[in-house]
Order: C-alpha cells, then sequence, then structure tokens
C-alpha cells in the first residue's frame, strides 16, 4: 500500500509544493512543531533511513543539501534543526524517508 508521500508525489493527493527537482520534494509539514516546519521528501520510495543502500548514497547527500537551501530560504538565519525518525522508538509515522527541518524557535536538548 502507498504512503501518503508517495500519493503527493505522484499528485494523486494535492499539496503545496515549495520546491521539487528529479530527487525530492518539498512541503510544508500539516501539523507543524515549530512556526516553520518543512519535509524533503525523495521521490525514490526508501521506507527509512535504516533500508537505505549504497545507490541511495548520491540522493541522501542530496536531501541535506537541499534542507539547508530551503531553511535558507525561509530566512531560518537564527538556526534550525534536521531530524529523521527511523522506526518506532524514533517516532517515524510515516514509512517513506523524509527529512525533517524545524526552526523558528529555539530548539531543546535533549530531544523528547
Ligand atoms: P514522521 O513522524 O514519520 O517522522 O513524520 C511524518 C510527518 O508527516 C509528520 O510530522 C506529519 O505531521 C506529516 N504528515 C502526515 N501526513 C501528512 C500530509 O498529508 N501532508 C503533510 N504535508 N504532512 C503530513
Amino acid at each position: 500500500m502507498s504512503t501518503i508521500f508517495e500519493k503527493i508525489i505522484s499528485g494523486e493527493i494535492p499539496a503545496e509544493i515549495l520546491q521539487q527537482d528529479e530527487l525530492c520534494l518539498v512541503i510544508r509539514d500539516i501539523d507543524p512543531q515549530s512556526p516553520t516546519h518543512l519535509l524533503v521528501i525523495p521521490k525514490k520510495v526508501i521506507p527509512r533511513i535504516g533500508n537505505a543502500q549504497k545507490e541511495d548514497q548520491a540522493t541522501l547527500g542530496h536531501l541535506l543539501l537541499v534542507a539547508a537551501e530551503v531553511a535558507e530560504k525561509e530566512k531560518l538565519e537564527a538556526g534550525y534543526r534536521i531530524v529523521i525518525n527511523n522506526g518506532s522508538d524514533g517516532g517515524e509515522t510515516v514509512p517513506h524517508l523524509h527529512v525533517h527541518v524545524l526552526g523558528g524557535r529555539p530548539m531543546k536538548w535533549p530531544p523528547g
């Protein structure tokens, strides 16, 4: 069964896409955990970082570069946090790899 992100990538479910290229797209999280909360989602279905393969190396690097690029576009010059949740203890709820970009407020450490 395809995930919500696959449906957004295929256009089956409409979404405001902030930017996209051949490897990924960027959307706003529907349930933002900070004033700015973006998701960088690879178009290739990789369930989670723990399932990524050597052949995904370029895509994974690209996701991080795009995350930094959109953080700059969103003017998060005071800082931001990049998060990848993996598995149930990691807080993963959608089994399609995605990078969270959170900003617009100071973050706490350790994370919850
Ligand atoms: P995870 O918990 O797997 O790391 O992150 C999944 C994220 O996807 C959550 O932050 C959740 O709010 C977001 N999300 C779930 N469904 C949708 C949706 O339909 N549209 C958007 N834009 N975000 C979604």
